[in-house]
């Protein structure tokens, strides 16, 4: 087993880190507070080949693997986790889909503009009726002259009051199979499409939609790869993502425990520095070694994407271990600060309004559960 990172992983990592300490740092206090993303960052991110950092050079991307993708998610996270959802978004769940079963005018007219910044996507799954059962999901695409007409909603969507794409799953059989769900590319505005900006408690920057979708009109050349019953490609990007979103979680562990050690160090109380009490240090020594053991689990996961032996029991075991780490850690950090640590002026509280959305967002920690307990056979 190596476990060295390469020359080029590190650079890649350095160039994150840069980036977002001295670009987004600035700024993601006042984005939070005013609940808004600057969509021309987006540009920013595709010069710098940040969007494509996953995909083949060949396709327009930066060629790395997923263990580069998690060390540039983790230098974003530990900066502001509303930016670095609004990558997620734009970088994976709008465009891997596209990238990987679109059909070749698909992919020159969204995947390649996107990887660039030009196009913003988001990724409409989750309904108003209940996001964890997929299977039951009522918004509908009927088959008409020419193209489909949709009808339906969505519910909590990332970069949808600012995307000028939305790839959008509705059923186009009334069967409740995975294959009776299809992927529909909906530019935005669509006259049949309306956005509703959702005021929020985590991810404040990160602007998130409700969609409701009134006989929407797309054209046959919509439909994602051409063909009807794409779902299980999203059920394979989803799981995959899991990885990704557990590296978010385990940058925004690393952020809150920076912050609280650099704290620790600084705050006197009764005459010592409060990382000299017992109590304090060991709270940090927990941490710590929280967050390195949730850290190797993301890459034993990245590892398994890149061997094409990731299952879904063992996504959702990343997913859940990181993303309850980032809870816990948050939460630890904003005691050893005290009542700054109920101040917006400190980052910490920040840091935990985020992790909460993770053990949420991208299939509930109970859905992780269920899923790793099918795998037990009991
Ligand atoms: C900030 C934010 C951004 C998001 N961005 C996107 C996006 O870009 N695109 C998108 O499609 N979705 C997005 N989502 C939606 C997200 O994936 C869903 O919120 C999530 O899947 C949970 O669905 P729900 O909110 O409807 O909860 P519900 O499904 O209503 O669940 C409510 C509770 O019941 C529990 N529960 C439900 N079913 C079961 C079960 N079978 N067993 C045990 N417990 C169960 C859940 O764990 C939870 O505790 C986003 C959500 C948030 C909060």
């Amino acid at each position: 087993m190596d476990f060295s990172l390469t020359p080029q992983q590190e650079m890649l990592r350095d160039t994150v880190r840069r980036f977002f300490q001295t670009e987004v740092a600035p700024i993601a206090r006042v984005c939070d507070d005013e609940e808004r993303f600057p969509k021309e960052m987006i540009r920013q991110w595709g010069d710098l080949g940040l969007i494509g950092i996953r995909y083949p050079e060949e396709d327009g991307g930066s060629g790395f693997d997923k263990l580069g993708e998690c060390l540039a998610r983790e230098e974003m996270s530990r900066v502001s986790q509303a930016f670095a959802s609004t990558w997620s978004v734009q970088a994976h769940m709008g465009l891997w889909p596209i990238w990987r079963s679109g059909t070749a005018e698909q992919k020159a007219r969204y995947f390649a503009p996107g990887l660039k910044g030009e196009l913003v996507s988001c990724f409409g799954l989750s309904e108003p009726e209940g996001g964890s059962n997929i299977r039951a999901m009522r918004t509908r695409a009927t088959k008409v002259p020419g193209g489909y007409r949709i009808s339906g909603s969505k519910m909590y969507i990332t970069n949808a009051p600012i995307a000028d794409f939305m790839l959008l799953a509705a059923r186009t059989r009334p069967e409740l199979t995975p294959e009776a769900v299809s992927m529909f590319i909906v530019d935005l505005p669509n006259p049949g499409v309306v956005i509703h900006k959702l005021a929020k408690e985590g991810i404040r920057a990160s602007e998130t939609g409700l969609i409701h979708i009134d006989e929407a009109f797309v054209p046959d050349e919509a439909l994602l790869g051409g063909q009807e019953g794409t779902y299980p490609i999203i059920l394979e990007s989803l799981s995959e993502n899991r990885v990704g979103v557990a590296a978010n979680c385990v940058g925004m562990a690393q952020g809150a425990l920076d912050a609280a050690i650099a704290y620790a160090r600084d705050r006197e109380v009764g005459g010592k520095r409060i990382g000299q009490y017992q109590a304090i240090a060991h709270k940090l020594a927990d941490m710590a070694a929280q967050i390195e053991a949730a850290r190797w689990l993301v890459y034993y996961g990245a590892w398994r994407i890149e061997q094409n032996t990731l299952d879904a029991a063992t996504a959702a075991k990343v997913k859940l271990t990181a993303s309850e780490c980032a809870l816990h850690v948050t939460e630890q950090a904003i005691r050893i600060h005290g009542g700054a640590g109920i101040m917006r002026d400190h980052a910490v509280g920040r840091f935990h309004r985020d992790a909460f959305v993770y053990v949420i967002g991208e299939g509930t920690s109970e859905i992780q559960r269920n899923i790793i307990a099918r795998s037990l056979s009991l």
